[in-house]
């Protein structure tokens, strides 16, 4: 496993992490949740992704269960939580990014998790109802009481981390140190142009997401197989909608025989493809099955497959690289 600085931080995160949103206390069963985490930490894995949101809390809970049982020394790895959508509550207090909520679910998180302090914490989405003045000050209040170590925010734009900078350089506070953004060979604008100026200006880390686009980019959807997936549950039948359809389908069969031309399968693919950006500190992995995350895992050693030439083939199938 390689390890990245997370942007301009000292911290240094593997380049592949893991993700436990939809799967870890919902799709599969805690002893499947173990089993993925103790495969990823063997593997040299050191960064565990959550939510409060997911599975409203339960996803915080499992993974707390595993870490208390392996018992894998506190400064072995980096752990994550984020705010916004709150654990379930539905009323205006229980979400948002204003200090009442942000610093309650920080300690809900840390109580589930079952730790002292969290190494990442994001901000989910970006709150229009609260002053971005509140949030920098709640995030850097929060790294002074020792209960987060970074601060960082997910899918917000560039214009926004900005912001959160200037406010942090006029009151000398703590600005974010990394954003999480969906990344993968289907989603490239955000990644590839829009933050291409902070990676220099203010060192933004990125901790992407979905780099299989939810299973898409594994090919197993190419031959229209049912199963027991993800895109097949229902509470995503509008992800699934957007994402398989013909013309996607179509790209990823072309980059799926690709893929076996280089030597290589197409998850492995999929997620080489986003090592090779240098922007990129770590791809968080989502995985159903300890099976798949065995083959994903490899792509460390298979990214240096993907050469400019073979980069280029894939934009070729792609069609769809930005315009710098
Ligand atoms: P992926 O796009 O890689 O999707 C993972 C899913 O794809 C797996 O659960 C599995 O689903 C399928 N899959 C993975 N590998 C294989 C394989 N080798 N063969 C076949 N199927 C495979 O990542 P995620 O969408 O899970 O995102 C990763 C993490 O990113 C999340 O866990 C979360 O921590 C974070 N995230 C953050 C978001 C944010 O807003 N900040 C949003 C979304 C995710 P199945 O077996 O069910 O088909």
């Amino acid at each position: 496993m390689d390890y990245r600085r997370l942007g301009k931080s000292g911290l240094q995160v593997s380049e592949l992490s893991f993700g436990s949103w939809i799967t870890f206390g919902n799709q599969i069963k805690d002893n499947t949740s173990e089993k993925l985490m103790k495969t990823a930490y063997d593997a040299g894995i050191n960064f565990f992704d959550n939510a409060e949101i997911y599975a409203d809390g339960e996803s915080e809970k499992v993974m707390g269960e595993i870490l208390k049982k392996m018992g894998w020394s506190r400064d072995s790895y980096v752990l994550s939580s984020k705010v916004f959508f709150g654990a379930g509550g539905k009323l205006p207090t229980q979400k948002g990014l204003h200090r009442k909520h942000v610093v309650e679910a920080c300690n809900d998180a840390l109580k589930r998790l079952k730790v002292e302090y969290l190494d990442l914490y994001f901000c989910h989405r970006p709150d229009k109802q609260t002053p971005i003045e509140e949030t920098v000050w709640t995030m850097h209040n929060l790294i002074h009481q020792g209960k987060i170590m970074y601060w960082g925010t997910s899918e917000w734009s560039a214009q926004e981390i900005m912001e959160a900078h200037m406010v942090a350089r006029q009151y000398n506070l703590i600005g974010p140190t990394m954003e999480q953004p969906q990344y993968n060979m289907l989603v490239r604008e955000k990644v590839e142009v829009e933050f291409s100026q902070i990676y220099k200006t203010v060192g933004l880390g990125t901790t992407i997401w979905s780099p299989l686009a939810s299973g898409v980019l594994s090919g197993k959807y190419n031959d229209g197989k049912e199963g027991e997936t993800r895109l097949k549950r229902a509470e995503l039948s509008s992800l699934s909608d957007k994402l398989l359809v013909k013309e996607t389908l179509e790209k990823v069969k072309k980059l799926s025989a690709f893929a076996k031309e280089l030597g290589m399968t197409m998850p492995q693919l999929g997620v080489s493809w986003c090592l090779k950006n240098e922007n990129v500190s770590t791809v968080i992995l989502g995985a159903s099955k300890t099976s798949q995350l065995e083959e994903n895992l490899k792509a460390t050693d298979k990214k240096d497959l993907l050469t400019e030439e073979a980069m280029g083939k894939i934009d070729k199938i792609l069609g769809n690289k930005p315009k710098q």
